[in-house]
């Protein structure tokens, strides 16, 4: 079966159309590559320090946008406008770590009998990166804007859903003065844009950012030409709160409800010590029915819609009629609503316990004692984010350091600092994006031996 030759942006908040853009297909991709690898080789060439400067012109640029970006993605993405201004800031202020990061990509001397060893840190070429829907901005930003800062040409597929936001950065990068073909997007369909990136001998590395079965086709695409993947994919991470924590603060309906539950990091699995389980359902219980759902353009909306229709569906099959279940409330269509839900009568090993729901629902489970905790917050195949709570420091320690996933909160749910690196452990990933080592992630290290023996006198 082709794919229809326009993707249709619709406002999942209304159900309106927003926009038509033409869909990419493999010969389209195939032409953007070929000018990012006459690009490149230019970019690569230029000083670091001015590499850096072009990046912070391009950040200044989407600073004075940020307003209209943050619009944008809500009505592409059906974001809280609070949310879409803090995802455009976080691509603003990437660009700017990522400018610094470029004047601070130093190799290394070692010496050696008879001479010395450099290390250089050198571009790989073009990147390619695929991105999803639920956080268009920030992930099309950590994919792309460290690449760019390590001297590579990028060639960015939104999701069909959500394309955008992605064409406006890469019109303002022009503006800016980025060279042309250095920062290119080709929205398109996935299994024609998305697998002709995957498959092109000439894009050095995939960076991907989806679900753990899309992952695993693009790592075996990769693996064809040997190519380096970075893999971001799905999350059902725990929120393990013992007895002695701020319940409040702990059990905050945010914790998963960010971006309406479809949020990687959303702490879907909340892991109670059973001798607070009532005082924990009430303290939810008030949560959930206090959140503010409905029109993402509206400073005070709290959850705005899920992205799609099919989304929609999706979630309501883990949530049958009369479930047990705490929940507050949502708006009646037209537009992919769904209320915040925390689902009580779960078995740790039911669908709705395992399996990553992209929506405001979660599970509650209670747990006897630390060892039980652990065993229940490690029971998945992900292994992506996690918070614990309590207020004894030896036992916040040895639960973070039991936990496998690859960002832990202590008595906090946040997840994502552009400054500290993040990616998932088991299925939820390959590798790290983000934090001081953003930029290496991006280079092949090459080692040149110079020899410092003379002629024989
Ligand atoms: P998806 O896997 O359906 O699609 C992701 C991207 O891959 C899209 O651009 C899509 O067009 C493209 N794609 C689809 N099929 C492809 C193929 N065969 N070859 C190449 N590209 C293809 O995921 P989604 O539904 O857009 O996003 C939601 C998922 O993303 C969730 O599982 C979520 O947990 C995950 N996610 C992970 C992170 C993280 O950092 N770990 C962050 C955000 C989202």
């Amino acid at each position: 079966m082709s794919d229809p030759h326009e993707l249709t942006v619709l406002n999942p908040a209304t159900e309106e159309v927003v926009a038509t853009v033409p869909a990419a297909t493999a010969e389209d991709v195939a032409a953007a590559v070929a000018r990012a690898v006459r690009a490149q080789r230019t970019w690569a060439l230029l000083p670091p320090a001015d590499r850096a400067r072009l990046l912070r012109r391009f950040a200044d640029t989407v600073d004075t946008h940020v307003e209209e970006l943050a619009r944008l993605e809500v009505r592409e993405a059906g974001h809280t406008v609070g949310n879409a201004r803090w995802e455009a800031g976080n691509a603003r202020d990437l660009l700017l770590y990522a400018a610094g990061g470029a004047e601070r990509l130093l190799g290394r001397q070692i010496p050696a009998p008879g001479g010395w060893n450099v290390t250089f840190h050198e571009p790989l070429g073009v990147v390619g990166v695929i991105a999803p829907w639920n956080f268009p901005m920030p992930i099309a930003a950590w994919g792309s804007f460290p690449a760019l800062a390590a001297g590579n040409a990028v060639v960015l597929k939104p999701a069909e859903t959500t394309p955008l936001t992605a064409l406006r950065l890469a019109e303002l990068a022009l503006e800016a003065g980025l060279p042309e073909h250095v920062f290119q997007v080709v929205p398109g369909y996935g299994r024609t844009a998305g697998r002709a990136l995957a498959d092109h001998p000439d894009i050095a590395k995939i960076v991907f950012t989806g679900s753990t079965r899309t992952g695993r086709e693009v790592m075996e695409r990769c693996a064809r030409l040997v190519k380096p993947v970075t893999l971001e994919l799905g999350g059902k991470s725990p929120n393990v709160v013992f007895a002695d924590a701020d319940l409040r603060a702990a059990l905050d309906p945010f914790s998963f409800l960010d971006n309406s539950g479809q949020d990687c990091c959303a702490r879907t699995r909340i892991l109670v010590e059973d001798t607070v389980l009532e005082e924990a359902r009430a303290v939810l219980a008030d949560g959930l029915a206090a959140v503010v759902v409905g029109d993402p353009a509206d400073d005070k909306t709290q959850m705005g819609p899920l992205i799609s229709r099919r989304q929609l569906d999706r979630v309501r099959s883990y949530v049958p009629e009369g479930a047990p279940a705490l929940r507050g409330s949502a708006p009646e269509g037209p537009g992919f609503w769904f209320p915040p839900t925390v689902l009580t009568g779960e078995r740790p090993d039911s669908p709705a316990a395992r399996e990553e729901i992209f929506g405001p629902v979660a599970v509650l489970l209670p747990f006897t004692g630390e060892q039980d905790a652990i065993r229940l917050a490690n029971d998945t195949p992900y292994g992506l984010s996690g918070s614990v709570w309590t207020r004894d420091v030896g036992r916040a320690l040895r639960v973070s350091q039991a936990v496998r996933a690859g960002n832990l909160s202590v008595n906090s749910h946040s997840s994502v600092r552009y400054w500290t690196p993040f990616g998932g452990f088991k299925q939820s990933g390959l590798g790290r994006e983000l934090g001081p080592d953003a930029l290496t992630a991006f280079t092949e290290t090459k080692n040149v031996f110079i020899s410092t023996e003379g002629p024989a006198l």
